[in-house]
């Protein structure tokens, strides 16, 4: 029997730190879970679940126009912000419940407030100390805004999910999932966007054909896209508006400014430090391979050790973190093939390597790109293009890496993420039929190369 009250504590009940808690819970550890916000982290609350709520309810706007063309008159549609806002707020209080419930059912002891740890084996919640055999650290990020002048005028995602009203015009800053995810989202509700980003390509980790495909799109739905667009201060007028300088000394003046620059670690002011933790510069935790800081009996997960930051990524090391401290032994997440989606409008989709990653792992490639109109837009006349594209290893034919951007690019790549993790080759992508008509098809049709 040891000698610790608990086998597992865990500071953080988001993605990450539920799915480990539960799990190590299931395979008959003692564990306790610590969360001083809300069941669930970024996610449930703040993230993934709201945004993509608020993203369905922005391509109503144009689901309405594309309905003419197939004969419909929609009449006079309107939009009321608060019946979205509390709509989504009872889903959200559901899904915290279902969460408890989990945690609850397993027999997982939920503390409420800020976790802090005292030593190694040691953490204290709301004046209750505990110690364990092993703490995990999921404390996942937050919303990273840069010093300027005006700083204090910007809101960030953290935020939108509970404006009281939405503003007639925004500007949203940056150029990464948040932003074009966000700038989707005001302008289908009907706000007058403008999305400034620093450099010339949006999503820039991304293959740059769909960047380059979003940024062409954007403008056609009604965002006004700024490239090169430094930011240099806001000044907050009289009438309550704002005044958004540019360092090329142009103006905007606006209602909101959203600042998606990125998130940091969220690691600072728990005890990290003070117990011999080791942390990089920008706050993320330093883990091996199997998620063990510095300090042996503490680990982490998720958005804390860096990215990518993504939900599915976190509960995988959980999974695996329960496996190599109460399971059948050590395992490890390889961040490889990681598919992922951005829900901008329209939506981006990608697994595996972009065609520039490629031409640094392989001597030979052959591309394959199609672009071409949905179906949909024949009759609707939505000027909107899909985009896809295959990236393959000429020496091996393996299909390195599959991307789109065009509507549900998340649902079909998710889909080929299973062929590309049990390493297929183009020549199974051409042995594969399609099916008629959708769109999807093309990535079993593409069959000339393009480069
Ligand atoms: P990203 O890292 O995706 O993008 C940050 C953006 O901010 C980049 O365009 C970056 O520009 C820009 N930027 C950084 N610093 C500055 C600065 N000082 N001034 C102006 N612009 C700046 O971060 P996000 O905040 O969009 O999202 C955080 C993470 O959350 C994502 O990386 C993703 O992992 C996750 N996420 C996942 C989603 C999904 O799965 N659909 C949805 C939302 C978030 P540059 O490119 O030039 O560096």
């Amino acid at each position: 029997m040891s000698d610790y009250d608990l086998d597992l504590f865990v500071i953080g009940a988001g993605s990450g730190g539920v799915r480990c808690a539960r799990m190590a819970a299931a395979a008959g550890a003692r564990v306790a879970i610590a969360e001083e916000r809300y069941l669930g982290g970024t996610c449930v609350n703040v993230g993934c679940v709201p945004k993509k709520l608020f993203v369905l309810a922005a391509h109503y706007h144009e689901e309405f126009e594309d309905a003419a063309g197939f004969g419909w008159d929609p009449g006079q549609v309107r939009f009321e912000w608060s019946r979205l806002r509390a709509n989504k707020d009872r889903e959200i209080t559901r899904l915290n419940g279902v969460y408890r419930n989990l945690l609850e059912g397993r027999g997982v002891r939920i503390l409420e407030g800020r976790a802090r740890l005292l030593d190694p084996h040691t953490v204290e919640v709301a004046g209750e100390r505990l110690s364990a055999r092993h703490i995990l650290i999921a404390t996942g990020a937050w919303p990273w805004v840069p010093d300027f002048p005006g700083r204090e005028h910007v809101v960030t995602s953290n935020e939108m999910f509970h404006l009281e009203e939405l503003p007639r015009r925004a500007v949203v800053v940056g150029g990464g999932y948040i932003a074009v995810e966000f700038a989707g989202i005001l302008n289908g509700l009907g706000v007058k966007t403008t999305l400034a980003y620093r450099g010339e390509r949006l999503l820039r980790h991304f293959d740059a054909d769909l960047g380059a495909a979003l940024a062409a799109e954007l403008p056609q739905k009604g965002v006004s896209l700024r490239l090169r667009a430094d930011v240099a201060g806001i000044l907050k007028q009289p009438d309550g508006s704002l005044m958004l300088q540019y360092a090329n000394g142009e103006e905007e003046e606006t209602d909101l400014v959203l600042y998606a620059t990125g998130r940091k670690a969220y690691s600072h002011g728990i005890g990290l430090e003070e117990c011999g933790v080791a942390l990089r510069p920008d706050g993320t935790v330093i883990v091996d391979a199997f998620y063990r800081s510095s300090v042996p009996s503490i680990h982490a997960i998720g958005d804390v050790i860096g990215g990518p930051e993504l939900t599915p990524l976190a509960l995988a090391q959980g999974m695996a973190l329960v496996s190599t401290l109460f399971g059948a032994g050590p395992r490890s997440v390889p961040l490889t093939n990681i598919p992922t989606a951005v829900f901008s409008q329209p939506s981006v989709g990608t697994v595996g390597l972009s065609e520039e990653e490629a031409r640094v792992a392989c001597t030979n490639l052959r591309i394959y790109k199609s672009g071409f109109r949905a179906m949909k837009n024949t009759l609707s006349g939505n000027p909107e293009r899909t985009l896809m594209k295959l990236v393959v290893d000429a020496d091996t034919d393996r299909v390195l890496g599959a991307h789109m951007v065009g509507p549900e690019a998340g649902e079909i790549i998710q889909g080929l993420a299973v062929a590309l993790q049990a390493g297929a080759t183009k020549a199974i992508f051409d042995a594969t039929l399609g099916i008629h008509p959708t769109a999807a098809e093309e990535f079993v049709t593409m069959r000339e190369a393009v480069s």
